[in-house]
């Protein structure tokens, strides 16, 4: 074996290992000083760090996306929680002041309807009440 070929080998070898994620420079000396055929031997033994770094990349990438994930969430959470705080904080506003909606909101009891009266003479009717108690005509509803 010439030596022309034998350091093409170990340049072969060198190229090889970085292909497969390894250093160059450290196996072109390896084989250079051992041997290009054995440590291409075992250069094929090892395992291909270069998928493996791959796939850590890919487990990073995807670790990143679940804390950024995670983050949105929490993020949406609080902004969810801001909201919740403004509305009451709103709410608390709107308790101080008399507002037409609350004033008249428990004006009316529960369940029951707007006042009624007589549709034959106009007198205000009771909740409840079936028929009018001055003419006797049947309520309507
Ligand atoms: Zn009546």
């Amino acid at each position: 074996m010439s030596a022309v070929l034998y350091f093409v080998f170990c340049g072969l070898i060198g190229y090889w290992a970085s292909c497969r994620g390894r250093s160059a420079i450290l196996w072109a000396i390896l084989a250079f000083f051992i041997s290009p055929l054995l440590s291409g031997i075992v250069l094929a033994i090892m395992k291909d760090q270069s998928m493996q770094a791959s796939i850590s990349d890919l487990q990073m990438g995807q670790q990143q996306l679940h804390d950024r994930i995670a983050t949105n969430e929490k993020m949406t959470e609080q902004h969810f929680q801001q909201l919740h705080q403004q509305i009451a904080q709103q709410g608390q506003e709107q308790g101080k002041l008399p507002p037409a909606a609350q004033a008249a909101q428990p004006a009316l009891p529960a369940g029951s309807s707007q006042p009624r009266f007589c549709a034959n003479c106009g007198t205000p009717l009771a909740p409840g009440e079936r028929f009018c108690p001055k003419c006797g005509t049947k309520a309507e509803g």
